[in-house]
């Protein structure tokens, strides 16, 4: 949270980021492995987590961009960002059309649901600005707000990430209070339940994308291969995903709370 407030500058003018920028395009890569066990079983993993680290598959995505640019409009300077640097990619993807904000707190896309993954490329060529704005259609329903296991989602749109089971198991640094222990409701990493719920995501097509497929020996993990992970055994399984970030004491530290 801090590190959001000390990069509010750049959150709200790109041309610090990009020298010159003139131009932010938003990307959707739709990435749902379905319904596998391992994200339905405790210990949970959050669908998300569970293919190739998408930081790396959507900036490689977002490089092809900028090649094809480049050959169509000559020199284009631009940077891509993955959930990497201070950019406010739910405001941008939702002021570029490609979905609204739903009471979660994600951006949710009217025919892919809210299982994507933003990412921006911010460059110094002028494009014309999509105009059309999605409308909000999460309507009357707070299914999301209602199955929320902790109380998290405090308002539509606002998830004190104190009682966010996503930010207890990846981002808190400092170990879990007893309290927070208790909050996980059987999750190791991440959480999708306020996804899980909402009417946008009630359609499992499998991403078609062959990185984003969930990896064959994570989809196989049994709880119980889970709970005995040793250090190496959790390199070689989740050494391609983004869950190696979290680090092996912390994974574990979740999993010995979360059964
Ligand atoms: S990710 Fe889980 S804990 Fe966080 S707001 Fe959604 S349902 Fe609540
Ligand atoms: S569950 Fe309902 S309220 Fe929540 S984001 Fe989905 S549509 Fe919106």
């Amino acid at each position: 949270m801090g590190y959001m407030e000390r990069n509010a500058e750049k959150r709200i003018d790109p041309t610090l980021l990009v020298e010159g920028a003139k131009s932010i395009i938003s990307v959707l890569v739709y990435y749902n492995p379905g319904n596998p066990s391992v994200s339905t079983v405790p210990p949970k993993i959050s669908r998300y987590a569970l293919s190739a680290d998408y930081h790396v598959v959507v900036k490689d995505m977002l490089f092809k961009l900028l090649d094809l640019l480049r050959n169509e409009y000559g020199s284009v300077s631009g940077r891509a960002f993955v959930d990497s640097a201070p950019v406010l990619e739910r405001a941008w993807a939702e002021k570029a059309g490609l979905g609204w904000i739903g009471k979660n707190g994600l951006l949710i896309n009217q025919k892919l649901g809210s299982y994507v993954f933003i990412g921006e490329l911010i460059v110094n060529l002028e494009i014309e600005p999509s105009n059309e704005v999605a409308p909000n259609r999460c309507g009357i329903c707070t299914k999301c707000i209602e199955s929320c296991p902790t109380g998290a989602i405090v308002a539509p749109k606002v998830v004190d990430a104190r009682k966010c089971i996503s930010y207890l198991t990846i981002e808190k640094k400092s170990s879990l209070t007893e309290e927070e222990k208790s909050m996980l409701n059987g999750w190791c990493f991440g959480c999708d339940i306020c996804q899980e719920v909402c009417p946008w995501n009630s359609k499992r097509n499998e991403a078609p994308n062959e990185k984003l497929k969930i990896i064959p020996k994570i989809a196989n993990l049994s709880p119980e291969k889970l709970t005995s992970m040793s250090e190496s055994d959790f390199a070689s399984t989740f050494g391609e995903t983004s869950i190696l970030r979290t680090g092996f004491l912390k994974f574990i530290r979740n999993i010995n709370q979360s059964e």
